[in-house]
């Protein structure tokens, strides 16, 4: 099944190095493995609704520099396409670089995100027919705020349905979550956004309040490995998230937005979407990387059936 839905967020280039320490100030550690992938959280999520199945338009910025075709080649190998990317011809692609303890799994990263967070109004005007007539558009907080503020405005004035991933955290104003369908913090940013530490349901239901007074009208926190809070039409419950060994957790919550979104397209509701994009979620933790580790369709089906 295809449907329209918009992903509008951050690209960078993710620059891995496994090392035997973490180096400290002024210190240079010799590593052992390096590695070049597609990243950002922008780009994870709208890679995770394509393989998932849902007919993606990416809206993302990049430059015009070498980093630049890390984007282009992996939307290329999965048949997404790259119509919808702005090239800034002054700032460069996004970086992060990443440095992994190898016997911790302990990480540090520096991001830079330089062409996504120079999305300016020109950029958006291009593409406000696309925002416009999506049914979905999901959003996170990795480029500039005046252009999610202005993306976000337009779906609404749209009629599309509007989803926050509020991650990273970053304080917002009230008016842009305001007319948001769905917000989908994990739990530290819940409480970051409500004041609220989320421990349990009660806590939950505590957290979800804050953010309805603000004007959402759904409310997911994502916890990990104990599954996803939903609050919807007054009901709430947490579903549990589907047990597997994990291998690596970068980039679940990615996977968890980008199958909450498909599965929202094709007319399921919250509880069921949520159940979907909780395989989704199980699936890809159980893989290395993050856009590699996103799965098909046909991987994400065979598991629910499997675990019914
Ligand atoms: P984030 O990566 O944004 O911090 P979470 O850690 O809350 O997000 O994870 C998002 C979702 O990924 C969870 O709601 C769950 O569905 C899934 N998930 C995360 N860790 C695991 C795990 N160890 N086993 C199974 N599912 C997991």
């Amino acid at each position: 099944m295809k449907n329209k839905v918009t992903v509008f967020g951050s690209f960078v280039v993710d620059l891995m190095a496994r090392t035997p320490h973490l180096p400290t100030a002024g210190e240079t550690v010799r590593g052992s493995i390096f590695k070049q992938g597609a990243g950002g959280k922008g780009f994870n999520q709208g890679i995770a609704a394509h393989k998932a199945g849902a007919d993606v338009a990416m809206i993302t910025k990049i430059g015009t520099d070498t980093m630049a075709d890390v984007a282009l080649n992996a939307m290329n190998e999965v048949g997404l396409s790259s119509q919808y990317l702005f090239r800034s011809e002054v700032a460069a692609t996004g970086t992060a670089l990443i440095m992994v303890d190898e016997r911790t799994g302990q990480n540090e990263i520096v991001i830079v995100p330089g062409a996504c967070n120079t999305i300016t109004d020109e950029d958006i005007a291009k593409v406000e027919d696309v925002i416009q007539d999506s049914e979905y558009l999901l959003l996170q907080l990795e480029v500039n705020q005046d252009a999610n503020e202005k993306v976000a405005a337009l779906a609404k004035k749209g009629g599309a349905r509007v989803i926050v991933n509020t991650a990273p955290y970053q304080q917002v104003d009230d008016s842009f979550l305001n007319g948001c369908y769905l917000v989908t913090p994990n739990e530290v940013e819940a409480e970051q956004l409500t004041g609220v530490p989320v421990t349990d349901l009660e806590s939950a239901d505590r957290a979800a309040e804050v953010f309805f007074r603000k004007g959402v009208q759904n409310v997911l926190i994502t916890l990990g490995s104990r599954g996803v809070y939903v609050n919807s039409e007054g009901r709430s419950e947490i579903i549990p998230a589907f047990r597997v060994s994990a291998i690596d957790t970068t980039g679940a919550g990615d996977a968890f937005n980008g199958g909450l979104l498909t599965a929202l397209s094709e007319g399921k509701n919250i509880w069921e979407a949520a159940r979907f994009a909780n395989a989704l979620a199980a699936l890809s933790v159980q893989k290395m990387g993050t856009t590699p580790s996103m799965p098909l369709r046909s991987e994400i089906d065979a598991f629910l059936e499997a675990h019914t």
